[in-house]
């Protein structure tokens, strides 16, 4: 019987997880198809439920629904309870787990592609919604030094803070256009941009959260943003002469973690990394 694997989210037509996702399962000719499935919020319950079906080995959850899933399954692993939110879930024999691969995604794209530890650093975080909570619980649990979260909407920063400071010993919430934002990042090792501003067709198109002029030579700066492939905060940094990271990685590095979640089987990273590359280029 094949066996089926889902996207849910809304929309999902531009996403390249289907693509990534079922080159590593051919890898290893396995009879499953990965299949985007496009889900408004009014049929979300009712699709997660479908997904206790033994022929269904479980989902990857995107956009918008990554909070809301976690009314309708069974159990959550501490990560994802942690961040608030499932981009992953098992289908265990009917009970429906929940999971959060986005910080692991992130830390091993951080080590493998920038071999940075974020051990002992002062980071800077722009964001506060979804992908910055992954972030930020990644960098607690890899025991950053400092924390400050930039974001537009300081109340949501405030929040993000407040829901995690049992785990946090140096956290601090600014503005995203802070007067303290220069002396922020000349004291930062570690930069990561965790809102959309930067992303292909969103409302920050074309914008960059920090100018090359206030980020530090010896600086990594990580966007979380993959669609430009190169955006305008990689091309500030690249100026400043910091290193960079585009978000492509921790995009793979989160697939792979939810594959071997599923499949139990070593994700093949590089065949993934190379399809993801193909999908986005021919957009
Ligand atoms: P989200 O929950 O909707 O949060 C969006 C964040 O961006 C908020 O902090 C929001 O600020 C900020 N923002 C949006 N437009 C802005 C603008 N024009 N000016 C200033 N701030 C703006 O989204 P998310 O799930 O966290 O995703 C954020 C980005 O990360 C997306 O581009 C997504 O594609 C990317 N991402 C990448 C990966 C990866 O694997 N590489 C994984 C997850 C997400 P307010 O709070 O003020 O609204």
């Amino acid at each position: 019987m094949t066996k089926r694997i889902f996207l849910i989210g809304h929309p999902v037509g531009h996403s390249v997880s289907p693509a990534f996702q079922q080159a590593a399962l051919d890898h290893y000719a396995l009879d499953v198809r990965y299949e985007a499935m496009d889900v408004d919020v009014s049929s979300l319950s009712s699709v997660v439920s479908g997904l206790r079906a033994s022929d269904v080995m479980g989902a990857n959850v995107t956009v918008p629904h990554k909070q809301a899933v976690m009314a309708f399954i069974d159990e959550l692993d501490e990560e994802a309870r942690l961040i608030g939110a499932v981009n992953t879930i098992e289908n265990r024999e009917g009970t429906l787990v929940g999971h959060n691969t986005d910080a692991k995604g992130f830390l091993k794209a951080l080590k493998e592609e920038s071999g940075f530890d974020p051990k002992g650093n002062n980071v800077l975080v722009f964001g506060a919604g979804g992908a910055a909570r992954a972030v930020v619980v990644a960098l607690v649990g890899a025991e950053a030094k400092s924390l400050v979260v930039a974001n537009r909407t300081l109340e949501r920063a405030a929040s993000l803070v407040e829901s995690l400071q049992f785990t946090l010993t140096l956290a601090e919430t600014i503005e995203l256009k802070s007067d303290s934002l220069g002396s922020v990042a000349a004291g930062s090792q570690l930069i990561v941009n965790c809102t959309s501003i930067g992303m292909s067709g969103g409302e920050g198109q074309g914008e960059t959260p920090l100018m090359s002029d206030m980020i530090p030579s010896g600086a990594l700066v990580c966007d979380l943003v993959y669609n430009p492939r190169e955006t305008p905060l990689m091309r500030e940094a690249a100026k400043a002469e910091a290193q960079v990271l585009s978000g492509l990685p921790m995009l793979v590095y989160q697939g792979a973690a939810a594959f071997e979640l599923w499949t139990g089987k070593e994700a093949p990273v590089k065949v993934m990394f190379e399809t993801a590359e193909k999908a986005l280029t021919a957009r």
